[in-house]
């Protein structure tokens, strides 16, 4: 038997389930689960945001796991450290998994919504769909990595080349990314709520340019800026911060509602886009340049059974960095 936190009913809160360990099927493997961080999509999953909001599930998409056991035709051998990310299984055939946008896949399963996730003692999970962790990297700083890192990495991406580079909410995955973004030699402008000193200082300490508050107009004009905050009506005000032909990404899989504002203000050929989950080729892109540039995590642990704490600790803001769950 083990130990599964699992929401029973929107809203939550989770409840701790005894529930026999379950076993991989073919091209499945089943994983210790050593670390699994806490992400703002598992809040939305708690509170029924997404789309056909799911219950009896296990939330939890940034998995860092020793495989224990693995299902007929997979190569990975047990022993292996493994991370287990959001995209947990994608059709193969659509026109989005063939042209290379598997992230955008009409019949994806998602850990921790359509797959049982990480907030357990043990998971299941794709063999194709998870990854060998660089020794490198420890437990606990791997774990915010598979998602705040690799989402933040895509968004960063998406942002394009400029130098002066705008992150609306400095939470778990700004804060990785910002630390790639200073590596490669942009400036970082961090904005955060108004009352979230420790998140300004921690911009600060990891080479941001500028950090304050995101009511307050940005100190130049931005290439670009990148929308962590599910907060729209930072939109139009993220869109007045970047110059011509600037691009606004929203990183965030939910947003409040984007209030209306003048046409001139994306007038100039500035672009807004969303960043939609992840591709496996993210993954390995990331997850090796995490290395190379040094990108370590700010990371709160919490027990297993202290999932509902974390989560209403990341709800109120309270978490500097990234929370991580530890069985
Ligand atoms: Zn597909
Ligand atoms: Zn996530």
């Amino acid at each position: 038997m083990a130990v599964f936190m699992t929401l029973n009913r929107i809203g939550g809160p989770l409840e701790a389930e005894d529930r026999p360990i379950p076993s991989p099927g073919p091209g499945q493997v089943l994983v210790k689960v050593r670390a699994c961080g806490v992400c703002r999509t598992d809040l939305h999953v708690v509170d029924g945001d997404l789309p056909g909001p799911r219950v009896h599930v296990v939330p939890g998409h940034e998995i860092v796991g020793d495989i224990v056991q693995a299902g007929a035709g997979v190569s990975l051998a047990p022993g292996t450290r493994v991370g287990v990310p959001w995209l947990g299984q994608t059709c193969g055939h659509c026109v989005y998994c063939q042209a290379a946008a598997e992230n955008l896949c009409d019949a994806p399963k998602f850990t921790g919504y359509d797959i049982d996730g990480g907030y357990a003692e043990y998971a299941v999970a794709d063999a194709n769909y998870c990854f060998e962790l660089p020794a490198a990297l420890d437990d606990l700083h791997a774990a915010p990595l598979l998602c705040a890192g690799l989402i933040g990495y895509r968004s960063l991406r998406m942002a394009g080349e400029g130098r002066r580079v705008g992150l609306f909410g400095f939470g778990a995955a700004a804060h990785l990314i910002a630390q790639v973004a200073v590596w490669q030699g942009r400036e970082v402008y961090a904005f955060t709520r108004d009352e979230d000193v420790a998140a300004r200082s921690l911009a600060l300490r990891l080479g941001a340019r500028w950090a304050g508050s995101s009511s307050e107009p940005a100190p130049v004009p931005l290439d670009a800026a990148i929308l962590f905050a599910p907060v729209g009506a930072l939109v139009p005000q993220a869109l007045q911060s970047v110059r011509k032909g600037g691009v606004v990404v929203c990183a965030g899989i939910h947003m409040s509602d984007i209030p209306a504002f003048p046409y001139r203000w994306l007038w100039g050929e500035r672009v807004i886009r969303s960043v939609a989950n992840l591709t496996r080729q993210d993954a390995r892109e990331f997850l090796a340049l995490a290395v190379t540039a040094n990108v370590v995590p700010e990371v709160e642990a919490f027990p297993l059974a202290s999932a509902n704490l974390a989560l209403s600790r990341l709800r109120r803001g309270e978490i500097t960095g990234a929370a991580v769950l530890v069985p």
